[in-house]
């Protein structure tokens, strides 16, 4: 008996238990004699089998060693580290770009170092969990506004008296229901409480806006008082997370942030991997065509509307958490692999199939996706045909 076997078997009883289970990466894989589609990574745009993004990791090796061995603030901070910064800020069109180890880093890293006790984060209900260990962290006075609430919001915005300054956080797109902040009603909302807003575009990154800007590029957003968060992990297909703003901020972090500060800078083979799939997503954008083309297709077979920033994150609700495993494992026996998401990833009684596509997915792949979920059942918004 361990002080864990409690919560364990509690965990199983709710159908919330998680294993690790070996899978092969790519956009499909063999499971014994057949091929199952892999609708399960946030490789959007296939480039973490790019030979060249490979080839700018392995040379990174070469030059610089496996590991950046230590703080940026000390002796970990490389030509490929600046090249990449440089790279990130010019992309997005900001004066300075600063590097993580991760996103998750990258947002508990900006929340802290911007808040302090006299501050108010306003944060999304369905924000990242990222987002959310950072506002937990920041000892800043924390309001949660019910998702894409704008009214809601402005009347919190109104009524918490603070002496300090109001942060609006939010994901660019929402990481398990596909859809994006209203970030121009935020923005009006920036103004009129003299607040800031932090966006997180972990999923838009590569993915929307121009040139795969990300979702405050789509909707053609600029404002001095938005600091943005991205990943490097996403379609920008290696690990780590990035922040871009103004050279003031930057600096800021650079002597504030303790997720930056206190762990060794991102790995050189991650740095100038992301900056060679950077450079394709400028110059190729046949995979984000692609991949729009494939996301209106599942989302007409569906019967779903067209947004006007559509993503390819595909939810499916399910509901409870063991209807959700029942309908991923029908799924399974189809070749199609997309997992169910179930609380605390999501809200309790909104678990869900996510579907994530890929340009890397082959049409015929996606004529399938589409063949079974009409098959089993699923359309709309929800899965009604299958019964659990
Ligand atoms: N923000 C969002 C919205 C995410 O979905 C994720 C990853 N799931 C992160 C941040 C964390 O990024 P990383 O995986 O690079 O730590």
């Amino acid at each position: 008996m361990t002080p864990w076997d409690g919560g364990i078997q509690q965990l199983k009883r709710d159908a919330l238990f998680r294993e690790l289970t070996l899978r092969t990466p790519g956009p499909r894989f063999s499971d014994g004699d057949r091929l199952v589609t892999n609708f399960a990574t946030n490789d959007y745009l296939g480039l973490t089998q790019d030979d060249r993004v490979k080839a700018a990791a392995l040379e990174a090796i070469r030059r610089f060693g496996t590991g950046s061995a230590s703080s940026r603030l000390l002796g970990g901070h490389f030509a490929v580290h600046e090249e990449l910064e440089s790279v990130l800020a010019e992309w997005k069109g900001t004066e300075k770009a600063l590097v993580f180890s991760s996103g998750y880093a990258a947002n508990v890293g900006v929340l802290t170092a911007l808040t302090g006790p006299d501050d108010g984060i306003f944060s999304d209900a369905l924000n990242h969990a990222s987002i959310i260990d950072g506002c937990r962290l920041s000892r800043a006075t924390v309001q949660v506004y019910p998702h894409g609430d704008i009214d809601y919001l402005a009347s919190l915005l109104a009524k918490t008296p603070l002496k300090g300054r109001r942060f609006i956080v939010s994901d660019g797109v929402f990481s398990m229901d596909g859809d994006i902040a209203p970030l121009r009603q935020l923005i009006e909302l920036v103004e009129r409480f003299d607040a800031w807003l932090v966006v997180d575009d972990a999923h838009g990154h590569g993915v929307v806006g121009r040139f795969g800007r990300g979702v405050v590029d789509a909707l053609d957003i600029h404002h001095e008082r938005v600091v943005q968060v991205g990943t490097l992990s996403k379609a920008l297909a290696s690990q780590g997370g990035f922040i871009t703003g103004s050279r003031a901020l930057i600096d800021w972090i650079v002597n504030s942030a303790r997720s930056f500060i206190f762990s060794t800078g991102l790995a050189p083979a991650a740095a100038a991997a992301a900056m060679k799939a950077v450079e394709i997503i400028r110059t190729e954008p046949s995979r984000q065509t692609r991949l729009q083309q494939y996301i209106t297709q599942v989302l007409t077979a569906l019967g779903r509307p067209l947004p006007r920033v559509s993503t390819p994150i595909i939810p499916l609700l399910v509901g409870t958490a063991d209807r959700a495993l029942h309908v991923a494992g029908a799924l399974w026996e189809e070749g199609v692999w997309a997992p169910a998401i179930r609380p605390p990833t999501v809200p309790v009684g909104t678990s869900r199939i996510r579907i994530s596509l890929s340009a890397a997915h082959q049409p015929a792949e996606i004529e399938t996706l589409v063949e079974v979920l009409k098959r089993l059942g699923m359309g709309g918004t929800s899965v009604d045909g299958i019964t659990g």
